[in-house]
């Protein structure tokens, strides 16, 4: 991948990708990029500046007439080959994003797979974009709508899933023949850039796919220049209501995916080992840095005591460690001060009372003694006033909370502020069905931890976990990223009476 050498730092900088190339930000400040296995910093990326987004912008701009006029078969080609060169690069790329973000290489290649999916669903974008036609809405008058793509959309991303929420967007994106402009996390800016490689060699035209890195600065320069039709924003809660309101606020379709405290409830005629190993995937797995991890279980009647011995002993065998080598089952926390913020929220819940079962805090991966590593961390009897409860920690931190009834379980779930994703473990389908006719929340699985939809269907949460309306990928992407139209047409062939001035009949 291309990178520029920071002669001040002696560390690459990550360049942006603007016009179809890749360029040096005209950046004055940066940020460093860390390996969270070793804790080095091992690169620079750019905080661009309100020139690099208006330069990334433009070049969006420029490109949209010629984009927009693509057939819709000619862009789906472009995503297929596309498709195939993620597929061929998975390796390269999940090594980036191990590097960058710390998970392990299977969970990355799993996250880049989950973003193929996405692009193979765009590429049936000649079939989702047709419209409906309907013959004599009048005498001699027929009806058709269409769907066209609104001009230069905007994604900002997270640091957790550093090419998968990016490909949730910018495929279904350019399909219906936007143009792009990419703010990927700028603690994981590597996976971008190799994306807008790979797709220049797909053969996107330049300026169809641009990347520009930063901070609160860059975000809010996408958020106001006014050639941005749309902006899509995938991170935490209190920046996808900033996003949502202040780009609303400046006339723009927005959509933002926020933050979640997601909760598996556990009935006692579930199969506890399988829901225990479930559980502890959901849990752990990438380090609980996943927006769908299950952070809360809530056990009820009498699964309690047995489900957590479960949990427990399922905790204490996985093996911690740099995410590229063989064996580990979960990596490091993304940073220093998120790590130490992480730690903080499990002395508190040790400060409030929750019974400790696992503390991770004591875990030493030699070798590494500088990671940002932390063990599974497990607390029962949690109750609702905790903090531990109710702040997203976004880590190894798994809370058990206990009801009495499947009734008091769905309260709890519905009570939380976030209602991104749950899960129902049982053999009762009863149970299963009322809860997900009850449960507001908008992904729920069914003995199925991580419900996260497949590419056509869509993804989103419901309450503070989603600002807008619509969800990323499935019909609700192609909705998002295009407007509608209806023509009503009519072809007088000499005899017809025009519309005189009371308003029309149809007949
Ligand atoms: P974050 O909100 O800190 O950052 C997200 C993006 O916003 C980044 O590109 C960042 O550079 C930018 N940003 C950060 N602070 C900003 C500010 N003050 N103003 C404008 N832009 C700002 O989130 P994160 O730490 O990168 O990611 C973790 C969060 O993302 C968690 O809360 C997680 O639940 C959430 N997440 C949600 C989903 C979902 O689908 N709902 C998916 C993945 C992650």
């Amino acid at each position: 991948m291309t990178a520029i050498v920071d002669v001040t730092k002696c560390l690459p900088l990550v360049p942006v990708w603007i016009g179809g190339e890749a360029r040096s930000a005209r950046a004055e400040r940066f940020s460093d990029v860390f390996n969270p296995a070793t804790g080095d910093a091992i690169r620079r990326a750019p905080l661009c500046s309100a020139d690099d987004v208006d330069a990334a912008v433009g070049a969006a701009a420029q490109a949209f007439p010629a984009w927009r006029d693509t057939p819709s078969l000619g862009r789906a080609r472009i995503l297929m080959r596309f498709g195939e060169l993620l597929e061929a690069n998975r390796g390269e790329l999940a090594a980036l994003i191990t590097e960058e973000h710390g998970k392990t290489l299977d969970d990355a290649a799993g996250s880049i797979q989950r973003g193929i999916e996405v692009v193979e669903f765009a590429t049936g974008i000649a079939h989702l974009l047709k419209g409906e036609f309907a013959e004599s809405v009048g005498t001699g008058i027929d009806c058709h709508s269409l769907r066209q793509p609104l001009g230069v959309c905007a994604g900002i991303t997270p640091f957790n899933f550093p090419a998968m929420v990016p490909l949730w967007m910018f495929p279904v994106a350019v399909a219906c023949g936007n143009t792009f402009v990419l703010k990927p996390s700028e603690k994981v800016p590597s996976a971008s850039m190799r994306m807008a490689e790979l797709l220049r060699d797909a053969g996107l035209p330049p300026g169809v796919f641009n990347v520009v890195h930063g901070d609160r600065g860059a975000v809010d320069a996408l958020l106001h220049r006014p050639g941005v039709a749309a902006v899509s924003f995938v991170g935490s809660t209190p920046v996808a209501r900033h996003v949502y309101e202040t780009g609303t606020r400046a006339g723009k379709r927005v959509q933002a995916l926020g933050g979640a405290k997601n909760h598996a409830v556990v009935l006692a005629d579930a199969d506890l080992d399988f829901a225990a190993d479930a559980l502890t995937g959901a849990a752990y797995g990438s380090a609980g840095e996943r927006c769908m991890a299950i952070s809360a279980v809530v056990a009820v009647g009498s699964a309690g005591d047995a489900l957590v011995d479960r949990l427990k002993a399922r905790a204490q065998a996985i093996t911690i460690g740099p995410g590229d080598r063989p064996g580990v089952g979960m990596g490091p926390l993304i940073s220093a001060a998120h790590l130490e913020r992480v730690r903080g929220y499990i002395s508190r819940g040790v400060e409030e009372g929750a019974r400790m079962v696992q503390d991770g805090r004591d875990v030493v991966v030699p070798g590494y003694e500088h990671g940002f590593f932390l063990g599974p961390t497990l607390f029962d009897r949690v109750v609702p006033e905790m903090t531990i409860y109710r702040d997203e920690i976004f880590g190894p931190v798994l809370v058990v909370l206990r009801a009495d009834n499947l009734e008091e379980a769905i309260a709890l779930v519905n009570d939380n502020p976030y209602g991104n994703g749950t899960a129902i473990f049982t053999r009762s389908g009863a149970a299963a069905r009322r809860f997900q006719n009850e449960v507001t929340v908008g992904m729920v699985g069914i003995n199925v931890p991580i419900p996260v939809p497949a590419a056509y269907f869509a993804f989103g949460g419901w309450r503070q976990s989603l600002f807008g309306d619509l969800h990323m990928h499935g019909m609700d992407g192609v909705r998002f990223y295009t407007r509608g139209k209806v023509v009503t047409s009519r072809w007088p062939d000499g005899g017809d009476a025009a519309t005189g001035l009371t308003m029309p009949i149809l007949r």
